[in-house]
């Protein structure tokens, strides 16, 4: 066996190959321009391409391809070979420096919300030097941003640059504040925690829901489900082990940090957990994560779902956002710190994210909004759609003591002074374990635990980060005034605290009694993305994101425009799949049973006198059923047709919550009453016993 330590970033065009492989001089350009955005100058560009090439050559690699990430939810790639023509009709292998900085997809095809107008199809990639450039299946991937020719953003990677940006300026300031000169820069950074599904992929094959959407669209409960308990953090079966293991190596080879697997609520259901990174690498990380994921199952024969909602009243799969911000010094600056000047500080930073996540609220939420998502959030398992944040007892008792001015803690009996107390350690088991908050605090950062596990991080990541931002510039700018700093920071905290603990909630997010409380303290509750996404473009969002730099007011259109497009289009393909599976699968399987039943009486009543009450029963039954998927499929079909004249996105948005979604269900209930009482012999696909427990 070979060592992890020997392979692990074997793929990966990474510093220490980068040492072995650039000059001296071009190695200390590239550096200048990865830790401090100098610009790149093109012979260093020249001999960065040429080795980076031969590195890859020498791992197999006969292509190159500008990895993107637009708008559609994956990433984009489109791969050119090394070859080039020589005099003597062979070929000669080159990569120049203009290759590796600059691409030029045929951009027309990707989602651009109307920004690039299509005589002008052409929109360009731009080598990311940030982001270690990697081999996979024989191609060189160069992770890029990716703009319109006239600057625009039409992808996930540039906003998330420019939102880090902006937290880094902000918290600079206020660092400097507090006497802290040595830092260069500020960075956010992620663990981001993946769940899927596994099943077995001869079983997905007759599934025309899954492999047209990703999710079961039909499908009654098994007789055992999650209720035992018995799957969360159980024994990994044998196949199951074998997967997460070859999937270990695949992503150690690329250089992922993969450190937890363990089995999750739901049966068939697992997580996989990174140790954190820099949110731009975590994010590129994150995708080539579930893409691994994905084409590993396949040697195993079996399928990695990354749908949030695979199965209706089974758990569904989210990803914990797990954040912090930190300095180049080391220095986490959510982590309560030792001496009264660095706590001081933390609850500056503390109070923050308390403001920037009630302020933002609409931004958090529509951050993760998807057709997929939106089957979990507010479904009574996943967070609620009622973004809220956990501090957890002792951290409320702390901030409660500083706003009313009065003792803290059991034995100190001491006012709470900034600056001058030392705070307690908040040890991890104080901190959120039942987990139904949306945004929680763990300890040294907090946990966004909206994301659907389908999500590309970065969307939730660019909101959080300039929302932070915001905040920081609005206290940088009352604090750089100040006469007095100590008293005007003690002031400012606990004006914040006075004026958002609102969003602050320390109980049970899944109890109905939450969501009634959360209305009456005025918290926002946008249950689908229907409801969440037109906000983007609400004065105050606007006003925002476009003041740091993060998006301009065309881009947030757009990607309004875009996101509600997904969404429509996603629930579309629903449907029109759930009538094709009703109409020539579902109805006819049910007719057949009802009809081999009803024959049978025939024959029965021949040799005997049994009134054949059973088969009169279920023959009855089975046929207002047949008759009631009937009708639901006629009220689906009207939908679909009716939908496809409506032109305008949001009204679309709405007729897709409002109409299209209660009638889909209408069909699924009818089959799923159905799928009960038909004999399994007769039933089309593998129901959801089968896909459950089939590993
Ligand atoms: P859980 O109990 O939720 O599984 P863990 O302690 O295992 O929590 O951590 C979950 C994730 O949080 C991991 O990916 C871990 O690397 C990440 N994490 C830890 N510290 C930080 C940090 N300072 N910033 C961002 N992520 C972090
Ligand atoms: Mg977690």
């Amino acid at each position: 066996m070979e060592k992890i330590t020997e392979y692990f970033g074997s793929m990966v065009f990474d510093e220490r190959i980068m040492k072995a492989t650039l000059s001296e001089k071009v190695y200390k350009s590239l550096k200048r321009t990865i830790d401090r955005g100098a610009p790149l100058d093109i012979s260093v560009a020249n001999a960065v391409a040429a080795a980076m090439k031969d590195w890859a050559i020498e791992l197999g690699a006969t292509h190159y391809t500008h990895w993107f990430q637009p708008m559609t939810g994956v990433t984009a790639e489109k791969h050119d070979s090394f070859i080039s023509p020589a005099p003597d009709g062979r070929v000669i292998m080159e990569f120049s420096g203009k290759e590796l900085v600059k691409g030029e997809p045929d951009a027309s095809s990707f989602p651009s919300g109307g920004l690039r107008a299509t005589f002008e199809a052409r929109g360009y990639t731009a080598w990311d030097p940030t982001s270690y450039a990697f081999v996979k299946d024989g191609t060189l991937y160069i992770p890029t941003a990716f703009c319109s020719y006239t600057g625009e953003a039409l992808d996930k990677k540039v906003p998330l640059l420019r939102s880090m940006e902006a937290i880094n300026k902000q918290a600079l300031r206020i660092l400097k504040l507090f006497g802290n000169t040595k830092v260069k820069s500020v960075k956010t950074s992620v663990g981001p925690e993946q769940e899927y599904f596994l099943v077995d992929r001869e079983m997905w094959k007759k599934r025309k829901d899954l492999i047209m959407t990703g999710r079961t669209l039909f499908g009654a409960m098994p007789p055992k489900g999650q209720e035992m308990d018995d799957h969360y953090f159980g024994s990994i079966k044998p196949r199951v082990a074998e997967y997460m293991a070859d999937l270990d190596r695949e992503l150690w080879k690329l250089g992922i940090l993969a450190k937890t697997k363990h089995n999750e609520v739901a049966p068939a259901q697992h997580e996989l957990a990174p140790i954190y990174d820099t949110t731009n690498i975590a994010a590129d990380h994150n995708q080539l994560t579930m893409e691994v994921m994905q084409k590993v199952a396949l040697r195993h024969n079996l399928v990695c779902l990354l749908h949030e909602k695979p199965f209706a009243g089974v758990n569904g799969s989210g990803k914990h956002n797990n954040w912090s911000i930190s300095t180049d010094q080391g220095e986490n600056l959510l982590s309560p710190g030792e001496t009264p000047a660095e706590n001081a500080q933390f609850l500056l930073f503390l109070a923050a994210v308390i403001k920037a996540v009630d302020d933002y609220q609409d931004l958090l939420r529509l951050s993760v909004a998807t057709a997929g998502n939106d089957h979990r959030l507010g479904a009574n398992e996943a967070p609620p759609a009622v973004i809220s944040i956990f501090l957890g007892d002792e951290l409320t008792a702390v901030l409660d003591a500083i706003e009313k001015d009065k003792p803290y803690g059991g034995t100190a009996k001491e006012k709470m002074k900034l600056g001058v107390d030392v705070l307690p350690q908040f040890s991890k088991d104080t901190t959120d374990r039942n987990r139904t908050s949306p945004f929680a605090f763990t300890g040294n950062k907090f946990e966004f635990r909206m994301l659907g596990s389908s999500n590309s991080i970065s969307c939730a990541n660019i909101h959080l980060n300039a929302a932070v931002a915001e905040v920081l510039r609005q206290f940088a700018d009352k604090l750089e005034k100040a006469k007095d700093f100590n008293k005007s920071l003690h002031d400012l905290i606990r004006k914040t605290i006075k004026d958002h603990k609102r969003i602050i909630f320390n109980g049970n997010g899944y109890d109905d009694a939450w969501i009634k409380e959360a209305e009456k303290r005025g918290l926002m509750n946008l249950r689908t993305t229907a409801d969440a996404m037109p906000h983007i473009c609400d004065k105050k969002n606007v006003e925002m994101l476009t003041s740091h730099g993060i998006f301009t007011e065309a881009e947030i259109f757009s990607r309004r425009d875009i996101m509600l497009e997904n969404y429509v289009k996603t629930v579309n393909i629903e449907a029109v799949t759930m009538v094709d599976m009703a109409r020539k699968e579902i109805i006819p399987a049910v007719a057949k049973f009802a009809a081999d039943t009803a024959s049978a009486v025939a024959v029965k009543k021949s040799i005997s006198k049994s009134a054949c009450k059973y088969e009169t029963r279920l023959v009855t039954e089975l046929s207002e059923l047949i008759d009631e998927m009937d009708a639901a499929t006629i009220e689906l079909e009207a939908a679909i047709a009716e939908f496809k004249g409506i032109a305008e996105i949001i009204k679309a948005s709405e007729f897709v919550r409002d109409t299209m979604l209660p009638a889909m269900d209408k069909l699924r209930s009818a089959a799923d009453r159905a799928e009960t009482m038909t004999a399994e012999d007769y039933y089309p696909f593998p129901t959801y016993d089968k896909l459950l427990f089939g590993v």
